[in-house]
């Protein structure tokens, strides 16, 4: 709880990134003033993070803005990707907790009162888990069970299943998660990361309100590989145990060939055996070669030191846009 506030109510930030839902934003909007209206002896800001849209949600956040001080809102230069944009809403959340929330209402706003709840009992991040994802594909229920396997066998940190990003975190955690400049981010991973008292909400997730979704199989991919490698580095372990077996198997199969041709001669070429050889080696090779760029790649990305975002226009009054037009 920052210093000015002891004492008096909470106040507490709900934070929607959005990219293009204009049709969704007002719906949501009135759903959420419905909530937060009925939560008794807390104050509420309403925190939306344009990640660059191009159709009309901007102007629609702008009028909400105007017509209610609570709104503040700030804009991207241009897209940026939701894991950024959940970063803008932590560095501007000005309350003793922020609620993070999508804008197209699969996240019930209905349950922000029991994430509040949990907030009054001392837990530092209250997660939606979900039991149901409505709207969601079978591929993607299972790629996502998967994926969150694979995270949690290749780390020791605890990973937090079936969580997304609707959660609630204290003013301290969200002041760790802003002492985390990486570039490559997987907000669901730095969660888990920063530690804490954590609590599950149970929550059934309600399909897409209107539009469809942003993430198609080659982002969630991409998402999943910066969630791994930002995470652990259990690939280039993996690498470097796969090179080593594979050096011992071609060990083992040199002295099984030396002893074969010594004690019964060669009566048939071994192209096959050599053909396969080169074609493994070549592929583990590759492989690892792989691995290591990806560590790389992300090395020469962090080492640019750029800012994770560029504000173009917002109505934070405590901050100026990065780039003020003469
Ligand atoms: N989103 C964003 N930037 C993007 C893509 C999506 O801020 O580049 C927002 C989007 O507007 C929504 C939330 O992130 O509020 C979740 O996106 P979406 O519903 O497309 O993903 P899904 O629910 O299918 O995972
Ligand atoms: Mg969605």
């Amino acid at each position: 709880m920052t210093e000015e506030r002891r004492g008096k109510r909470p106040l507490f930030s709900v934070a929607v990134p959005f990219y293009n839902e204009q049709e969704n934003l007002r719906a949501l909007y009135e759903r959420l003033c419905r909530v937060v209206g009925g939560v008794e002896n807390c104050d509420f800001e309403l925190l939306f993070v344009d990640d660059g849209s191009t159709d009309a949600s901007l102007e629609i956040v702008r009028a909400l803005a105007a017509q209610d001080a609570r709104v503040r809102y700030l804009s991207f230069s241009r897209n940026f990707g939701k894991e950024i944009a959940l970063s803008a809403a932590i560095d501007h959340a000005r309350g003793d907790g922020a609620i993070f929330m999508d804008a197209d209402l699969q996240h019930p706003p209905e349950l922000i009162p029991k994430l509040i709840e949990g907030w009054f009992e001392g837990y530092d991040d209250v997660y939606a888990q979900r039991r149901t994802r409505g709207g969601e594909s079978a591929f993607k229920k299972l790629t996502a069970k998967l994926y969150y396997h694979v995270l949690a066998r290749s780390t020791r940190i605890p990973i937090q299943m079936d969580a997304g990003d609707f959660r609630l975190l204290s003013a301290r955690a969200l002041a760790v998660l802003r002492r985390m400049p990486e570039h490559q981010r997987n907000m669901k991973s730095l969660y888990s990361w920063i530690g804490f008292r954590k609590k599950a909400v149970p929550v059934d997730q309600e399909p897409r309100l209107h539009g469809a979704s942003k993430f198609g199989f080659f982002r969630l991919l991409n998402l999943a590989l910066d969630g791994i490698t930002s995470f652990t580095t259990a690939p280039l372990r993996l690498a470097t145990i796969l090179g080593a077996l594979s050096a011992a198997v071609a060990l083992l199969s040199f002295c099984w060939f030396l002893i074969r041709t010594a004690v019964w001669g060669n009566p048939v070429p071994g192209y096959p055996s050599l053909f396969c050889g080169i074609l493994f080696f070549g592929g583990v090779q590759l492989l690892g070669l792989g691995v290591i760029g990806e560590y790389l790649g992300r090395v020469f990305m962090e080492t640019k030191g750029r800012p994770l975002y560029v504000i173009a226009e917002s109505n934070v009054t405590d901050e100026t846009p990065d780039e003020t037009l003469p």
